[in-house]
């Protein structure tokens, strides 16, 4: 955006405008800087990493069942990781995390490759909607893999604040190898609500038939249908589900509550979507300027004002030109655009859109309405 104002005396020496910071519109968010106070093995392939937030940082004041964005200078952009214990159950300003290292999964990887200790660490939150209702009905809670972080902390939560209501927890894994957290769920059984159930159960689905496992085997979700729902032993009109983990596991689980009658709205989840998991596009002829998406944008550069998408011959997009983000005017009409290589697949922008103009199901072809150039 042009400063130049040509009838202004020559003796008048203009200076430029203040730069406001726009990369982050998102004012819900708390950035902080820190280390990775610690990195200690859960199980084969599970990390824990303590953050520790600078000293004099503002609080990042998460609620359990949020998460946050790590990103550190050694990699090219931001992961989401759902915090693993209750806020109050941190030491000040710092938060934990659980991590599945992935086969060549950039973030993952870096944190098993060696000790990484007092690595420098960018934490971004708090994020997402997940978490604790008011509802007084029975918890049936169902993780897999590194979805134990976000339950882990939501059942800290409710046994801290003494919720009167049931509550069973069933994790999922393929075998013994995959069981973690057992002692601290144990310990938040001994937490509840004393005039109330905690149940926890740990279903496994490859465990080998000879091995000394006595406990529930079979896929979680299929385990909760037979034994607690066929059986009669639970309806879904007296229960509220929170799902945490892998999207195939939280579908599954989703899918069998609402044939057995359970309102959507009953279901709470928090999926962990990765790489594989398309970006969402924005169609800008729905949108209506509201901001929500930008509010709620975990990174800097996942949804971006453009003023020109790039064609070449070979290819109907080849990038984008962004409108400077300190001197866009804010009238951003037809010119969001989400980039998938910045977006880290929270969906975070397609629940906070009131329009429904943000999708991950919306054709591909990146679009604006304002011209295309080659
Ligand atoms: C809201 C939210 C909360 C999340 N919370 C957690 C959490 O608490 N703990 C946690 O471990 N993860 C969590 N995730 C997932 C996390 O953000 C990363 O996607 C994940 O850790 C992989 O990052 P990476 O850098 O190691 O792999 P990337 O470099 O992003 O991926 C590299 C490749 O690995 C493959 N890949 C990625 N993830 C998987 C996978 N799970 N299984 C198999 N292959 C895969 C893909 O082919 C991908 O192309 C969350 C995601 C979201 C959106
Ligand atoms: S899903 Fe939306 S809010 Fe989340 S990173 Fe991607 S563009 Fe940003
Ligand atoms: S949330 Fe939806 S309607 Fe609002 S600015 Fe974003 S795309 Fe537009």
């Amino acid at each position: 955006m042009s400063t130049m104002i040509s009838h202004v005396s020559e003796h008048c020496e203009l200076k430029p405008l203040p730069r406001p910071d726009r990369r982050l519109h998102n004012s819900r968010v708390q950035i902080n800087q820190g280390i990775l106070k610690s990195v200690t093995r859960l199980n084969y392939d599970t990390l824990q990493l303590v953050v520790k937030c600078d000293e004099g940082s503002p609080p990042i004041s998460s609620r359990a069942g949020q998460y946050a964005t790590l990103h550190t200078p050694d990699l090219t952009k931001a992961r989401a990781y759902s915090f693993a214990r209750a806020p109050e159950n941190e030491n000040p300003n710092e938060h934990t995390f659980f991590v599945r290292v992935v086969h060549g999964g950039e973030f993952s990887s870096w944190l098993a490759e060696k000790d990484r200790s007092g690595a420098p660490i960018t934490i971004s939150g708090p994020l997402g909607k997940f978490g604790l209702d008011a509802s007084d009905r029975t918890m049936v809670c169902i993780a897999g893999g590194s979805g134990m972080s976000a339950i882990k902390a939501l059942l800290e939560s409710a046994a801290n604040l003494k919720v009167k209501r049931d509550c069973i927890f069933l994790y999922g894994g393929r075998a013994q190898r995959d069981l973690y957290c057992s002692e601290e769920i144990a310990a938040i059984g001994k937490n509840w609500n004393k005039d109330y159930k905690f149940e926890f159960v740990q279903v496994l689905s490859d465990e080998p038939e000879d091995s000394n496992w006595a406990g529930a085997r079979g896929f979680v979700t299929e385990y909760f249908k037979s034994t607690y729902l066929d059986s009669g032993k639970m309806s879904v009109n007296n229960c509220k589900a929170f799902f945490c983990g892998p999207p195939p596991m939280i579908d599954a689980g989703a899918e069998i509550l609402k044939n057995a009658g359970m309102d959507e709205r009953d279901i709470h989840f928090d999926k962990f979507e990765d790489a594989r998991s398309p970006a969402p596009v924005i169609d800008n002829t729905k949108c209506v300027l509201c901001d929500e998406c930008l509010m709620v944008k975990p990174t800097a550069n996942c949804i971006v004002e453009v003023s020109r998408l790039i064609k070449t011959e070979t290819s109907d997009f080849a990038g984008y030109e962004r409108v400077d983000p300190a001197y866009t005017s804010g009238l951003y009409y037809n010119t969001l655009f989400i980039d998938s290589k910045a977006c880290i697949r929270c969906y975070a922008c397609v629940e906070a859109c009131p329009a429904h103009a943000i999708s991950p199901e919306h054709d591909k072809t990146p679009r604006t309405l304002r011209q295309t150039i080659s």
